[in-house]
């Protein structure tokens, strides 16, 4: 009966992730291609350090160690939640037990990763309803974002009692002689022992068995609350990591289509690529204009707000923040990506530029690359915000004043600078050569 009730369990959470999976599939189709496959043996390197090492949080270092140990406890205690799929599909218990000193090591340290997970998610918690740090008090945001934060927290938090709660009946039962040996090491179980110690033997099976259904279920609940949040990143920033930039920070791309203009004006012998096919957008209006790399970002944030804590334009009170770029950017795909998807023209009357992120927003960015420095998953601000830029002054002729006086002097005198090009050299009338320089 368990075994039914478990696969009918498992099949309706495993169908609802595959429809949600389709569907964030489907926008990222949306998206504009991008190539980034280069130097695999550094991408590895890097992911190593800053995905799996979590190199970047230590910038922090109490809540990125805090959150390090998060991290890698679950890398842990996922080799569990497969041994309890493969249990609870095939009717059995403890069906990894047959790796031996292995999984000796994966129950213990799962067992010690348990209690330091669930410490660091009451800190966490504190943090936000008793300390509050400045970072997560921004008009961006919204208490719907705390209220996320607060459930998978809390989902957490029993998540590990359940786990440790389990392992107390799976070692009771061993104790009261309910099975003949408990496989595996549970120093946390065995320290806790005294509170079954007393029990029935069906009292601990119940015990055991109410937190097996507790763990897995919620297991099963938080896999498909995750694409729906910014918890994503639990699954996104691997990938995103592996394919964030090598380049230098502050390197810009040119637009291809603008590079082979400006080719074809240098050089008037020159033909135009005949494969080429027109451009149907200079730079970032609308989610369906960025990259799939850009989309991943926004799908990685994990609205921690380092980036906007060092961002200069933030810290002088300008309205910028780089965490709402991507909180915009991926609230953007949800309210119009179903649209987009079904018709390729669908319109609701919005854009991403404009209607989430307002001109003065994107101005206000100095390039200065703080922020993808900070970025703990390597998000790359500067380039979207650069094409949203792009497409505000080459589609809408939309640029700051003094920006569109140095456009009008390179149209106009081929320099930044008011002045003709006729005139380029009156500064060398007022200059003198020494006679004998003039003979040599
Ligand atoms: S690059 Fe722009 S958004 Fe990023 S920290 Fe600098 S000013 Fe802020
Ligand atoms: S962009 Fe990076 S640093 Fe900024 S909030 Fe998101 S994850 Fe944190």
């Amino acid at each position: 009966m368990k075994q039914i009730v478990f696969l009918i369990y498992l099949a309706a959470t495993l169908g609802l992730f595959a429809f949600t999976v389709k569907k964030l599939v489907s926008y990222f189709k949306l998206t504009k291609p991008f190539h980034r496959t280069d130097h695999i043996g550094k991408r590895i390197n890097q992911t190593l350090l800053v995905a799996f090492g979590q190199t970047k949080m230590f910038q922090r270092p109490f809540s990125g160690l805090l959150h390090a140990l998060v991290y890698w406890g679950f890398l842990v205690i996922t080799i569990g939640t497969v041994e309890m799929i493969i249990d609870g599909t095939l009717g059995v218990e403890r069906s990894l037990g047959f790796l031996g000193g292995f999984y000796d090591f994966v129950t213990l340290s799962g067992e010690i990763f348990a209690v330091i997970i669930l410490i660091s998610c009451l800190i966490f918690l504190g943090r936000r309803y008793i300390t509050k740090p400045k970072r997560f008090i921004a008009p961006e945001m919204k208490p719907s974002s705390r209220m996320d934060a607060t459930l998978i927290l809390s989902m957490i938090i029993l998540l590990m009692l359940s786990l440790i709660g389990m392992n107390m009946g799976y070692t009771g039962l061993a104790a009261a002689g309910a099975i003949k040996e408990a496989v595996g090491a549970y120093p946390v179980s065995a320290a806790l022992g005294f509170v079954t110690s007393g029990w029935s033997v069906e009292g601990v099976h119940l015990f055991h068995e109410i937190n097996w259904w507790i763990h897995i279920g919620l297991v099963l609940a938080f896999l498909n609350i995750l694409p729906r949040s910014k918890h994503f990143h639990v699954m996104l920033s691997v990938p995103n990591v592996f394919f964030s930039r090598l380049e230098p920070m502050g390197k810009l791309e040119n637009l291809p289509s603008v590079t082979t203009e400006v080719k074809l004006m240098l050089d008037p012998s020159a033909t135009p690529p005949a494969d080429a096919p027109p451009p149907s957008r200079f730079g970032v209006k609308d989610v369906t204009d960025v990259t799939w790399k850009t989309l991943m970002d926004a799908y990685t944030c994990t609205e921690c707000g380092r980036c906007t804590a060092v961002c200069p334009a933030n810290i002088t009170g300008k309205k910028l923040s780089p965490r709402k770029i991507y909180i915009d950017t991926r609230r953007r795909m949800k309210d119009a990506g179903d649209g987009f998807v079904a018709d390729p023209n669908y319109s609701d009357g919005k854009a991403l530029v404009g209607d989430y992120i307002t001109e003065e927003e994107l101005w206000a960015c100095t390039t200065c690359g703080a922020c993808m420095q900070e970025c703990p998953v390597n998000i790359e601000h500067v380039p979207h915000i650069v094409n949203m830029r792009q497409y505000l002054v080459m589609e809408e002729s939309k640029a700051p004043e003094a920006l569109n006086s140095m456009f009008n002097n390179i149209e106009n005198n081929g320099a930044p600078w008011a002045l003709s090009a006729a005139s380029r050299f009156d500064w060398a009338a007022s200059v003198t050569m020494p006679a004998e320089k003039v003979k040599a």
